[in-house]
């Protein structure tokens, strides 16, 4: 019997652009060989928000993806607006949890309009894509990469995720073929 594989369930939280939710989520499952199903999307949640910081702590909304799940092996995506934290880091661009298979992305910080730059809406969904794909192959098991070229690397600032391309490696992609 053939086993079915989990879908990458992506999800538009709060007022996100859905363009770029939706252009995210046709190019998401090629990369990783699942379907993608999109939803809705989820209002972020009140609780999360850190009024002294003015962020969102991306633990709760992390806690609030699980909660959608159809199954146990579903991994989510949910991509927001606005600004994320956690409680050691100033701020986060995003976030995965790995038991939960849930993970998180923020265009706050990669909007070019954040350093006071004309908007490049190329290079945001780049960014966006590029972060998300690290972010969901954590979900994958996968630990980050070394090549700072391979799309599954750390990256720390926007120079790093600029200078990546947006594809694995062929460690990355050996690694995601003994795991999916
Ligand atoms: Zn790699």
């Amino acid at each position: 019997m053939a086993i079915m594989k989990a879908k990458i369930v992506v999800v538009p939280l709060g007022e996100v652009d859905f363009m770029m939710v939706n252009r995210l989520a046709t190019n998401v499952g090629p990369i990783f060989g699942r379907s993608v199903d999109i939803l809705k999307g989820m209002k972020m949640p009140d609780e999360a928000f850190n009024v002294v910081r003015g962020q969102f702590y991306a633990s709760v909304i992390l806690a609030r993806l699980e909660r959608i799940k159809a199954n146990q092996k579903e991994f989510v995506i949910g991509v927001c607006e606005e600004d994320l934290y956690l409680p050691d880091e100033p701020f986060i661009i995003g976030s995965a949890d790995t038991v939960a298979g849930t993970s998180l992305a923020s265009l706050f910080r990669i909007r070019q309009e954040f350093y006071g730059l004309p908007e490049d809406e190329l290079k945001v969904y780049s960014r966006l894509f590029k972060q998300a794909v690290h972010f969901l192959a954590h979900l994958f098991d996968m630990t980050s990469c070394r090549n700072p070229k391979c799309v599954n690397y750390y990256s720390q600032n926007m120079m790093d995720i600029d200078g990546k391309g947006e594809k694995f490696c062929d460690i990355c992609k050996r690694q995601l073929a003994e795991r999916r």
